[in-house]
């Protein structure tokens, strides 16, 4: 039976660090803000909004909250986040993905100033993850390495397999197994993959981040393998009070009775995502302090 991976405990340390870097930046004047734009009313976007609103405001940051209807125009929002780059008070900026149809979201991303790029999807982050340099690293993916390195998983020779190929967390997250640093191998499986489970077998390392609820099934899963669950998935339960229950892409009773380690949904990756993305608004915060000459000594990107 594996152990289950407990992503609230390790995001609790990670907010923690990040509460106390934030300390010492408010000692010198500065409070560590993110702007967040939210575009409709979809109530999962509201609700992970509100998540990380709260996670913020807990380890001592402020946030500042633009809301927008659904049908606001690309150059509306474009307006928005020049305004959010230009605000010193601003120390990151986040969009809430996904937007709309209507919406170019590349168009978007690649407006936000890439020194407050805090999800680390702007093309300039992109490119710095690829080439090994320093920059914001996206906050799930890094949050998956981080849930790894706690928990002592070796990762170096390692074959990693992830379900999922996004610009948001398959790609990145490939990018960082294969780091020298990391040194995994890595496989990515998407809709194109012929036989999928040929290649989810030979995982020592799985990640589901398809967000199809029940896509791994215990007959894809090697004995033994660590299996990280990306996916969030909202399945109607009558019985609850919401009305759904959340779910991921793993059969979770039945890879669990194979699998080393697994984490759970909720409770596995999600809440690290939150605790990475408040760790790169304290770096973006410290980078401004830096730039600014405002004495407070914190190497770039720090938590990278
Ligand atoms: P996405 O943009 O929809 O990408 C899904 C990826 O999975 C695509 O590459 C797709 O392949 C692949 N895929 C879908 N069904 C598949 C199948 N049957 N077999 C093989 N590959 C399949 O989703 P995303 O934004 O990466 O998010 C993935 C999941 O993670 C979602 O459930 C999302 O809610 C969750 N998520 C969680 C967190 C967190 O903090 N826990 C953060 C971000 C996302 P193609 O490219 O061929 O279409």
């Amino acid at each position: 039976m594996a152990d289950i991976i407990d992503g609230r405990e390790y995001a609790r340390k990670k907010r923690e660090e990040a509460a106390h870097r934030t300390a010492a930046l408010k000692e010198k004047g500065i409070t560590p803000c993110l702007g967040l734009i939210l575009v409709g009313e979809e109530p999962a976007g509201i609700s992970y909004v509100a998540a990380k609103e709260k996670a913020l405001l807990e380890a001592g940051m402020e946030s500042r909250d633009i809301r927008l209807s659904r049908d606001v125009s690309e150059e509306e929002i474009l307006t928005h986040v020049v305004r959010l780059n230009r605000d010193p008070r601003i120390h990151g900026i986040l969009v809430q993905l996904p937007l709309p149809n209507h919406i170019r979201e590349d168009r978007i991303i690649a407006a936000i100033d890439p020194n407050k790029d805090v999800d680390g999807f702007h093309p300039v982050s992109v490119g710095n993850l690829v080439l090994g340099k320093p920059g914001f690293l996206p906050c799930t993916p890094h949050g998956v390495l981080v849930l790894l390195e706690e928990i002592k998983i070796p990762v170096a020779g390692a074959h990693v397999v992830i379900v999922g190929r996004s610009n948001i967390v398959g790609k990145p997250l490939a990018q960082l197994f294969v780091r020298r640093e990391i040194n995994a191998t890595v496989t990515i499986c998407h809709t194109g993959t012929g036989d999928l489970r040929r290649h989810t077998c030979q995982a020592d390392i799985l990640v589901a981040a398809a967000g199809k609820a029940g896509l791994i099934t215990a007959d894809m899963v090697k004995e033994g393998a660590v299996v990280i669950d990306v996916g969030v998935n909202r399945i109607s339960a009558n019985n609850t009070k919401k009305g759904y229950r959340l779910t991921g892409d793993v059969d979770f009773d039945a890879v669990a009775a194979k699998a080393s380690y697994i984490t759970p949904v909720p409770g596995g990756v999600g809440p690290m995502t939150v605790a990475m993305l408040l760790l790169n608004v304290v770096s973006a915060a410290a980078q401004f302090a830096d730039a600014n000459c405002l004495g407070v000594s914190t190497s770039r990107n720090s938590n990278n």
